[in-house]
């Protein structure tokens, strides 16, 4: 059982949730070749930015199934959730 203090849930739930939601993705742009996989796979997540560099673009959701397979399949390993 937990107790609301009326600031909000004490529960440990509501912690994980939050450090789940916490997480942010990045791109390690020192190991990245710059090969363009995960912009040309999914570009709702990543972009070439007018530098000339792979970014990840703002969301306060990612699609989770997507962002996992851009993971997997970068040749550098270098997308990585912090
Ligand atoms: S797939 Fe990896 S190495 Fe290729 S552009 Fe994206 S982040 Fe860089």
């Amino acid at each position: 059982m937990h107790e609301n203090t009326g600031t909000g849930c004490c529960h440990p739930c509501f912690f994980y949730w939050v450090v789940e939601k916490m997480k942010r993705l990045i791109i390690d742009l020192s190991q990245c070749t710059q090969c363009l996989a995960c912009v040309e796979a999914y570009p709702e997540v990543f972009r070439l930015n007018d530098a000339g560099f792979v970014e990840i673009i703002e969301h306060s959701d990612y699609p989770e199934d997507e962002v996992e397979e851009a993971i997997k399949y970068c040749p550098e390993d270098c997308i990585l959730w912090e």
